[in-house]
């Protein structure tokens, strides 16, 4: 098998990565650069793409499917194959998608001669690693993934064997356990409510809205919440459990944001791009309120403009791996070739024979 790595190694966005098996061929996500508009998309040539006989993806976040509508218009005719979940999830209409829990029930099963086994992933609603196998050779995905969450379900990744594995390792050096994270975030909250009685938290549409409204509920006191009409359905999902969801409750109510003038407000747009989470900014701040960022500022974003102002704190919740976790996962597995996927600080060979 042959791995190209199309974008996503010592980068952060476009993750998309060409295996050249024996009989298939196939991407695993085929994400977009949010941060170089000039060059968003990954390195594959018309060639590699027509060729292609499917798509696997690991989850719905724009970095690592915001690209396949760039793929169609380039050529690709082959099957998308993804959860129902993600599949749902995504922003655009596909052609000839497969659901993998069909491909595969039970976390097991074939695509022609390649032999897939997925687990989830931990990272959001719909999110999964995968390890393919053919003729022999294997190669495993992690997607972006974390083990340490408040709802989110997840297959741990472990004892499991493969030639080549491509790990989550978004937050590099940084050491920074889940634990200490969540405490100062925490902690941070408590002071900025004091400071501001309101504070807005923009979030990816699926992934750690959840998470953190669940960490709040269950360690700040007499806080309200408030949210948009897709926080409050995934919320509704989350409530009635599942597949995706570990048996935990979330004991708070949360409310449509009407101009409140003291709580925590969640938006479903994590840069503030969107016109409705802009004019909610706006609101927030105009009361005094403060606005927090939990994931990764993107240039040229309504956020980072927030950030650059002075008006947006920095607070991570972890939703990935960091190098030291990364290392965990591979002293917990028989991987023979790592590669660290989703960072700068890391890069490897584009092309890896194994
Ligand atoms: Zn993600
Ligand atoms: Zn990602």
């Amino acid at each position: 098998m042959e791995l190209i790595i199309a974008g996503g190694v010592g980068e952060h966005g476009r993750n998309c990565f060409y295996v050249r098996g024996e009989t298939t061929l196939f991407l695993v996500d085929c994400g977009k650069m949010a941060d170089t508009p000039e060059d968003p998309y990954p390195r594959l040539t018309r060639e590699q793409i027509g060729g292609l006989d499917a798509v696997f993806l690991t989850h719905s976040h724009a970095d690592h499917t915001g690209s396949l509508p760039w793929l169609y218009e380039n050529g690709f005719h082959g099957k998308l194959i993804a959860t129902a979940e993600t599949l749902d999830q995504l922003p655009f209409p596909v052609e000839e998608s497969r659901v993998l829990e069909d491909i595969c029930p039970g976390g097991t099963g074939n695509f022609g001669d390649l032999s897939i086994a997925w687990g989830r992933a931990g990272h959001c609603v719909g999110s999964v690693w995968y390890r393919f196998a053919e003729n022999g050779k294997s190669i495993f995905f992690s997607g972006d993934y974390t083990e340490d969450t408040q709802v989110y379900a997840c297959d741990p990744i472990r004892n499991q064997h493969a030639d080549l594995a491509v790990l989550d390792c978004a937050y590099g050096r940084e050491e920074m356990s889940y634990e200490a994270a969540c405490d100062r975030l925490i902690q941070e909250t408590e002071t900025l409510l004091s400071d501001h009685k309101l504070l807005l938290f923009p979030v990816p549409k699926y992934g750690r809205g959840q998470e953190i409204l669940k960490l709040f509920s269950d360690r700040l006191s007499g806080v309200s919440y408030y949210a948009d009409a897709l926080f409050l359905r995934n919320l509704a999902k989350q409530d009635a459990g599942g597949f995706w969801y570990r048996p935990v409750k979330i004991s708070t109510s949360v409310c449509p944001y009407n101009g409140q003038t003291q709580g925590i407000v969640f938006v479903s747009d994590p840069q503030l791009r969107g016109e409705a989470a802009r004019n909610a900014a706006r609101q927030v701040l105009s009361l005094g309120g403060g606005a927090v960022m939990t994931g990764t500022l993107e240039k040229g974003s309504y956020s980072e403009s927030l950030f650059r102002q002075g008006k947006m704190t920095l607070l991570r919740y972890p939703v990935h791996l960091n190098h030291g976790q990364f290392a965990q996962l591979k002293e917990e597995n028989d991987f023979r070739q790592t590669i660290p996927y989703h960072s700068r600080e890391f890069s490897a060979k584009r092309e890896i024979l194994f």
